[in-house]
């Protein structure tokens, strides 16, 4: 009978379905907010009220079917009770986001439960009742109706509008239909909805309200941790900067960058990191290492100033980041320059014979191998050439030990004045000399070989006493056109000088088995043994400075 009274035209069904959805659609979009729940108390409060206006305006009926009217404003008392207690909590929630003080509450349902149960069982009278009940939900919702105001003034928004005007709907319905629901036209069911709706769209709008509250809260904070970000950058002992990944261009840098680049804080949008790399292949390197990995842990970069464009080197940690939504490159740098410049100087000595400034053995057997591999791979030859000084010993008994040692620089700097920048010249023992010569073949290797005998043998070194040194040279050759093998190649050149040696001095011979073969018949078993027939010809040699040699060479 009441469904039939709640739902009596198609109207009213297709509302109350419509209602429904709309109540738990808000109800979804409350549930996961504690701002609210209040709200949602306050919704299922104005259900128990709507129930009993029901109730109250179809007594007749639940009569009708035998129901007792003691009981029947018992069942009221109790949804009013219901109603108002929610409604204190909603209010309390609303207020403070605390359920209400539940002393408090204790003392308020003991009192109402017995002044109700008086006036519905003991003293009955219908309008004492039903005054009664109103009385109560009156209460409760009076609280809720304070706290909406105090809201909708302090948190002024369309969706905390909405909701007091839904309240006040819902106070100004009870009232009505608690004295007045004789006038049918209140009584429509669409009314008894209509609060629904407006608590639909109350709850919406608070919720968008409070959505753009907690983006714009989160911008500030974003604000806030850029500034500090900033700061901290800022204050770093270390240069820093921050580039786009596209197009590499400057985000933000500190102050001990800009003073390392030559620019200021605020120029940096103008410019581009690769502005500041001086050398294409590392900074290629660089950031090839960085794509594989999405960062770089100490890489030595080579960059510049701009006000004085000096190259200096930095060691770099890059990684990339999120900045201002957008992928950046975050990079700490540190000046490197005196660590390079001491490395390159022990690099310097421990590669580099250090009375010639020719490289040193050490250099030869660690290069060496690896340029052979790359002319094999490029299937190119190469050569070896083997400088003897001619008579030596001679020199220094002659000039003495600091013009031989003169002697010995200006001819290194006389191959490397002669030779390419590749070409590799290396002190090999005390005055034997070895050039690795790149893609040359035998007769290439000759000319350069002869070349360099006739410059050595013009040059002029001058004396402790001002006297005219000058010196020959005995020069080996060997090409890889036979062998590639360096040991082989190394034992040819040296059978070569040797060859040249035996020949007269002051000559280029090429590698020759044959005629090395003939000649080693000749070495006696010790001389066969050492690598280098020089060091035993001091014994067993006289040696003069001009010994076959023309009188202007010596
Ligand atoms: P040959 O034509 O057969 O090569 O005769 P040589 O005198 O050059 O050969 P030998 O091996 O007899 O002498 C090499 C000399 O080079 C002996 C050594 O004192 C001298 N020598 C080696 N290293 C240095 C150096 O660093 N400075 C000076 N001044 N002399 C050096
Ligand atoms: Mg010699
Ligand atoms: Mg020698």
């Amino acid at each position: 009978m009441l469904s039939t009274s709640i739902f009596s035209s198609g109207y009213n069904v297709l509302f109350g379905v419509l209602s429904l959805f709309l109540g738990i659609a808000s109800v979804f979009l409350v549930r996961t907010s504690k701002e609210f729940r209040g709200l949602f108390l306050f919704q299922l409060g104005g259900l128990f009220v709507v129930l009993i206006t029901y109730l109250t305006s179809n007594e007749h009926v639940l009569y009708k079917v035998g129901l007792n009217f003691n009981f029947v404003a018992f069942v009221e008392m109790i949804l009013a009770l219901l109603a108002s207690v929610i409604w204190i909590n909603a209010a309390a929630e609303l207020q403070n986001n605390q359920p209400a003080n539940r002393e408090m509450l204790a003392v308020y349902l003991t009192a109402c439960l017995t002044i109700g149960l008086y006036f519905t069982f003991l003293n009955y009278s219908q309008k004492d009742a039903n005054l009664f009940n109103s009385i109560m939900a009156l209460f409760g919702l009076s609280l809720l109706l304070l706290v909406t105001i105090f809201r909708s003034v302090e948190f002024f928004n369309l969706g905390n509008l909405l909701l007091f005007c839904s309240v006040f709907m819902l106070w100004g319905k009870l009232i009505v239909s608690a004295y007045f629901f004789t006038y049918s036209w209140l009584n429509l069911n669409i009314f008894n909805w209509f609060w629904i709706y407006i608590f639909t769209a109350a709850v919406i709008f608070t919720k968008i309200h409070q959505q753009q509250t907690d983006l714009q809260k989160s911008w500030n904070m974003i604000d806030k941790l850029n500034l500090q970000f900033t700061a901290m950058i800022d204050s770093s002992p270390f240069p820093i900067v921050i580039s786009k990944i596209t197009g590499d261009r400057l985000l933000l840098i500190n102050h001990k960058a800009g003073e390392l680049f030559g620019i200021t804080k605020k120029e940096c949008a103008y410019f581009k990191l690769e502005d500041f790399f001086v050398d294409t292949e590392n900074r290629r390197s660089f950031f090839e290492t960085l794509e594989k990995n999405h960062e770089v842990q100490d890489f030595d970069l080579m960059v510049c100033n701009l006000i004085n464009s000096s190259p200096f080197w930095l060691s770099v940690s890059a990684k990339t980041i999120e900045y201002n939504n957008e992928m950046a490159l975050y990079m700490a740098f540190q000046n490197i320059t005196l660590r390079k410049a001491r490395e390159s100087s022990l690099m310097f000595q421990a590669e580099r014979d250090p009375l010639t400034m020719a490289w040193n053995r050490r250099y030869f057997e660690k290069n060496v191998p690896e340029k052979i591999k790359k002319s094999l791979q490029n299937l190119q030859n190469f050569s070896l050439l083997m400088i003897d000084a001619d008579k030596f010993k001679n020199i220094n008994d002659t000039y003495g030990h600091k013009a031989g040692d003169k002697v010995l620089t200006e001819l290194v700097a006389c191959c490397q004045n002669d030779l390419r920048e590749d070409d590799i010249v290396c002190r090999y023992g005390g005055e034997e000399f070895m050039i690795f010569l790149d893609n040359t073949n035998t007769q290439s290797a000759r000319a350069v070989a002869e070349r360099l005998r006739q410059s050595i043998a013009n040059l002029e070194v001058e004396g402790e006493q001002g006297e005219k040194i000058r010196f020959t040279v005995s020069i080996g050759v060997v090409s890889s056109e036979k062998t590639a093998s360096l040991d082989v190649l190394l034992r040819q050149v040296d059978d070569a000088t040797y060859l040249a040696k035996d020949r007269g001095r002051n000559r280029v011979e090429i590698y020759d088995e044959q005629l090395v073969k003939q000649i080693m018949k000749k070495k006696t078993p010790d001389q066969k043994r050492n690598i280098h027939p020089v060091f035993q010809n001091e014994e067993n040699e006289e040696i003069s400075l001009l010994d076959n040699y023309e009188n202007k060479i010596l």
